[in-house]
């Protein structure tokens, strides 16, 4: 595939890494068939090659992205299923980052469109808000049929009153900053990224993966000033806000990594999407300066999904608590 960038384009890192991706597809169309959103709407542009081809186009021309591209870039899931099944090894993940960040630069959404966009990336990772969000949605919802629902955003609205529990759990007091000590003898030390709105909607899953590790003789610290991954910004190409989550999350885990704690043999996550951005946490920092692309690879190196923990771990959990 030949591609036509700019000099001055190329000067961009997103753009020159976009450059060598949109070179290794070789529109052999493998993805096609197990991307949700081409299966279900049979459409060519909402299949990855098809996005690829879009993208391709906008990068190459420079063009400012056209609702079109928007509309059906929106529409992948970044479910990353394209990615397991492509034998060039294109990784999608990286070049539709890219994209949203450019849509976001070059194109402007209709306003009520903007709007909803921000107050989710205002809310969402933020537990404190999005229970208070979650309680308010509980309140409103007999008052959704007044939202006008002519437009897309009314729509969607709708449908996240809909979506929203009719009970929210109580906070956990396991999730806050502390120290979970291993039960018996002590093989290992994690810290547990607690995340967003899964701490909110489901704590047990944390407190689950707590007692687990802890059974294991892993000991698991919650630090402070850790919070979303940056992964619902960054999948908005709201870039700053993502990096600026991020940044809290290597500031937090590098403190225990560097000396303020007793290290780290991982930085275990239970919801596999964060779990994906915090191992792409090397590629977001690597143009930032020093200490942060080195915290940031770290990081990234020590990130492990909880399965992952369980599927290398020579000691399977003990089924009690030792008395
Ligand atoms: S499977 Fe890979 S190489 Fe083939 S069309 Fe899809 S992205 Fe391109
Ligand atoms: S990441 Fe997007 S393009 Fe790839 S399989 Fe999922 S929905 Fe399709």
């Amino acid at each position: 595939m030949q591609t036509s960038f700019t000099p001055e384009q190329l000067k961009d890192p997103d753009t020159r890494e976009s450059n060598g991706i949109l070179r290794t597809c070789v529109h052999c169309g493998f993805c096609t068939a197990t991307c949700p959103t081409f299966v279900l709407l049979g459409d060519e542009l909402d299949s990855p090659r098809g996005r690829i081809y879009l993208i391709k186009d906008m990068l190459e021309s420079g063009r400012p992205a056209t609702a079109e591209v928007v509309k059906h870039v929106d529409r992948c899931l970044s479910c990353l299923s394209c990615m397991t099944t492509c034998p060039s090894g294109v990784h999608y993940m990286h070049l539709v980052d890219h994209a949203r960040r450019y849509i976001e630069e070059t194109y402007e959404r209709p306003w009520p469109e903007r709007m909803l966009r921000r107050m989710l990336g205002m809310v969402l990772p933020y537990p404190a808000r999005f229970r208070a969000a979650l309680l308010g949605a509980r309140l409103g919802r007999p008052f959704g049929g007044l939202i006008p629902g002519a437009s897309m955003t009314g729509q969607r609205l709708r449908a996240m009153l809909g979506l929203a529990p009719g009970a929210v759990p109580p906070p956990s007091p396991m999730q806050h900053p502390q120290v979970h000590k291993a039960k018996g003898e002590r093989r290992g030390r994690v810290a547990l990224l607690t995340g967003c709105a899964q701490q909110v909607l489901a704590p047990s899953i944390n407190e689950a993966t707590i007692r687990l590790l802890t059974r294991m003789g892993i000991e698991v610290v919650i630090t402070r000033e850790q919070g979303c991954c940056g992964a619902l910004s960054h999948h908005m190409g709201h870039h700053d806000p993502a990096m600026r989550l991020a940044r809290a999350n290597i500031a937090a885990w590098s403190r225990e990594i560097e000396g303020e704690g007793e290290g780290l043999d991982a930085v275990v996550i239970n919801a596999s999407g964060c779990g994906t951005t915090v191992k792409d946490y090397g590629h977001m920092f690597r143009e930032e300066p020093a200490p942060w692309k080195q915290r940031a690879e770290k990081v990234a190196a020590l990130a492990m999904d909880i399965s992952e923990v369980l599927t290398k771990s020579a000691t399977p959990p003990r089924a009690r608590r030792p008395a």
